[in-house]
């Protein structure tokens, strides 16, 4: 984040350079003689710089590696190791010449460098400071520095860049007491505080994916029959449109999701702790940001957690089960009670030539083909009602498609997908929940196709198999009474409980 970084030049520029509208204190020259901007002791530093979506793509765009940038919708840039000395460096900085070699289009974070905006040390207002690592700032009197800080903070104040920093919350760093605070930002604070009502508050990306990981581990919820809501794809597929975010606290991991009604947790806190301790300080802070309003609440609460949390006397209501089955009777379709559905799949042998493929992005504008037919099949008359709200949330699923479809090695999904004559016929792609249980995330299948969809499942269930799968995890039925029905006659294992904690 803010830090070591932003000041480094071409030598026939001149000496006090204004890129955009940001003035600069420190002359050139004291920054050629100075080895502190632009390295970095660890790989991970908090102070690497940051880079918004947009500039990203400048960047990428004067050359620096796509793949500096673990999030292309805004992150830090990741260090390279500094093969001039010891310690890490920022992909753009040119050890040997000491220059940013994308100097022109450096990012906000930089362009403030040595002065950083930060949160204050009670995280309750955005301030201005002046790094004490900066050699140059050391020797500067303070009044020089306190009106040059205040000339920056009126540049900060213009809306693209105000616009910029609510986009990019993470633009604003933890409290140093390093940073000598300068300006209070209260206008900055408030906007800020409209859009992200706690500073601790950071926008799940790919990046948290480990991170998720390791607090599900802490907090042991995990088993083969868990809801297939514990795992990290299942939430971020949905992020482009319904914002998730995460806080971190006392080593147990919150993850809320902002709807227009406000906020509410569509998992358990994750965390080793007494996990009534955790859920009471989760509702404090939905409570906080939304008022009395009913909106807060736990999605995806487990049976067993239920028991031991109603005992702390707190309130329930249901939500649709997830269908577990075996993975062997699914892969399999023996005998009477599967007699329809692997009558639907011989059909399907007997009348197309289908083949199957691991899903590559290439198959990418396919596969959303296929989802506008499938889409416009399920609205077309005799499958969904033509009622805008379905139609809402099949442009909204087209939206989580869309990101899976983009990457979804990154976000912890594979897939495959079934051709026929060279078209994209169905697709489907899931995760491991545990190395026993898969879980079917997403599957579209022509529904001009007979039994498409049921082959496809049975293929998805046998390949799960032969990887080790002992159970198949279809998720739930959305309350959908056809889908119900659909689910049903797969003959589920265990319906697996699944409660909202109300606030
Ligand atoms: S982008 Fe340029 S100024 Fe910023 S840290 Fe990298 S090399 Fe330094």
């Amino acid at each position: 984040m803010m830090g070591l970084m932003g000041l480094l030049v071409a030598e026939s520029e001149p000496s006090v350079v204004a890129p955009k509208s940001l003035p600069q204190l420190v002359p050139n020259a004291a920054c050629f003689r100075c080895d502190v901007c632009c390295r970095f002791p660890e790989a991970d530093s908090f102070l690497r710089p940051y880079f918004a979506g947009q500039e990203i793509a400048a960047a990428v765009a004067h050359g620096l590696p796509r793949e500096s940038f673990p999030d292309e919708s805004g992150s830090q840039i990741d260090l390279r190791h500094d093969l001039s000395g010891e310690g890490y460096v920022c992909p753009a900085f040119d050890s040997t010449t000491g220059r940013c070699g994308i100097y022109e289009v450096r990012p906000l974070d930089c362009r403030l460098y040595p002065l950083a905006l930060m949160w204050d040390a009670a995280c309750k207002g955005v301030v201005l400071g002046w790094d004490t690592k900066c050699p140059f700032l050391r020797d500067t009197a303070s009044d020089t520095i306190a009106a040059y800080a205040e000339r920056v903070a009126g540049e900060l104040a213009a809306e693209d860049i105000v616009e910029m920093l609510v986009a990019n919350p993470r633009l604003i760093g933890r409290f140093q007491d390093d940073v000598v605070i300068v300006q209070l930002l209260p206008q900055l604070t408030a906007r800020l505080k409209k859009a992200h009502p706690d500073p601790r508050l950071h926008p799940l990306t790919p990046t948290d994916a480990p991170r998720f990981v390791q607090a599900l581990e802490r907090a042991r919820l995990l088993a083969d029959d868990a809801l297939a809501a514990y795992a990290f794809p299942y939430h971020f597929i949905w992020t482009p449109v319904l914002p998730y975010w995460w806080i971190e606290s006392h080593e147990t991991f919150f993850l809320f999701a902002r709807s227009p009604d406000g906020w509410f947790m569509p998992l358990l806190p994750l965390g080793a702790g007494p996990l009534d301790d955790a859920v009471s300080e989760a509702f404090q802070l939905m409570q906080e940001w939304n008022g009395p309003s009913p909106v807060s609440r736990i999605e995806n609460v487990m049976g067993p957690q239920k028991l031991a949390l109603e005992r702390g006397g707190f309130q329930f209501r249901p939500k649709e089960a997830d269908y577990l089955y075996s993975a062997e009777a699914l892969a399999q379709l023996a005998g009477d009670r599967y007699k329809s559905q692997r009558a639907l799949c011989n059909r399907v042998e007997r009348e197309h030539a289908i083949t199957v493929e691991p899903y590559r992005v290439d198959h990418r504008t396919g596969c959303l083909a296929l989802y506008d037919l499938w889409s416009s099949q399920k609205l077309s008359k005799g499958h969904q009602s033509h009622d805008s709200m379905g139609r809402l949330l099949l442009e909204d699923a087209k939206i989580a498609h869309g990101r899976v479809l983009a990457e979804p090695e990154r976000i912890g999904l594979s897939g495959t997908v079934a051709v026929m004559e060279g078209r994209i016929i169905a697709y489907t792609f899931g995760y491991w929940l545990t190395p026993r249980t898969w879980c079917v995330l997403l599957e579209v299948a022509d529904r001009s196709i007979a039994g498409l969809a049921q082959w496809l499942f049975r293929d998805t269930c046998r390949t799960a198999l032969n990887r080790g799968a002992a159970s198949i995890n279809a998720m739930d039925d959305a309350g959908l009474p056809g889908l119900r029905e659909a689910k049903r006659a797969y003959r589920p294992r265990t319906l697996i409980e699944n409660w909202v904690l109300k606030g």
